[in-house]
């Protein structure tokens, strides 16, 4: 289902301070059941799912699986599932990580990150999210300065369907005290150094005080992994 700008403009006013219940009950009414949440197992994804299984139990939970996610990411996903009563599907490239350096070249996350991104996640991502009708996602504003703009809803070009932010406005402080106050596992590295955590090859520990996504890819430029048009510059918020 494709939302017009204006009608993006105003579920924006309408929800811009709405609880993330409220924009969940607003996401299941406006686009059915056809809606996919995704997490990478990070702390507001950690609450969004518990928010998200008291709304909607049964609605569709997916995460990214690149081969290469950190035990403590898998043991996690276990520990969800167990804890909420929900079932975290599995997202996967056709391409083993044999076939991708035979193909691609070996280590292609440290040659050309972007490349791997996408083969690992973007592209995955896009064959699932072409039979949805709404993506889900925890991405907050105070995450990075490619984020600071996100808007609970927005037109997601790269997937060219309607993107719902329940989480944007929380802050890092908001989701740590969600998760202690309703006693949600997490993943113990959040406590060794490393706020946001991605594949081991591209997640390195940060000191107090830089910003969250800071260990993300320290050696190259980039931000973000590419499943999000965050970053990219002519980035398209309106929908048609
Ligand atoms: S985060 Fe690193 S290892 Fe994971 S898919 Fe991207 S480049 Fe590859």
């Amino acid at each position: 289902m494709i939302l017009t700008q204006n009608e993006i403009r105003e579920a924006n006013m309408r929800l811009e301070h709405a609880w993330p219940e409220d924009v969940l009950a607003w996401t299941f009414e406006t686009f059915g059941s056809n809606v996919a949440t995704g997490t990478g197992f990070g702390l507001s994804g950690v609450a969004l799912m518990h928010i998200l299984s008291r709304v909607r139990p049964t609605a569709i939970v997916f995460y990214l699986d690149t081969d290469l996610l950190f035990p403590e990411a898998y043991d996690l996903k276990i520990q969800l599932e167990k804890r909420l009563g929900i079932k975290i599907l599995r997202l996967h490239s056709e391409l083993s990580l044999r076939d991708q350096a035979a193909r691609e070249g070996d280590n292609l996350w440290r040659i050309n990150p972007d490349r791997c991104c996408f083969l690992r996640k973007v592209q995955p991502l896009r064959q699932f999210l072409a039979s949805k009708d709404a993506w889900v996602t925890a991405v907050r504003r105070d995450q990075s300065p490619t984020r600071r703009n996100t808007a609970v809803v927005e037109w997601e070009p790269i997937h060219n369907l309607v993107k719902i932010n329940p989480m944007a406005s929380w802050t890092d402080r908001d989701v740590r005290q969600y998760i202690t106050l309703h006693e949600l596992p997490y993943n113990p590295m959040h406590d060794w150094g490393y706020p946001s955590i991605g594949c081991i090859p591209c997640t390195k520990p940060v000191k107090n005080g830089q910003n969250i996504r800071s260990g993300r890819w320290q050696e190259h430029e980039k931000m973000e992994c590419g499943i999000h048009s965050y970053g990219i510059e002519e980035k398209t918020l309106g929908g048609r």
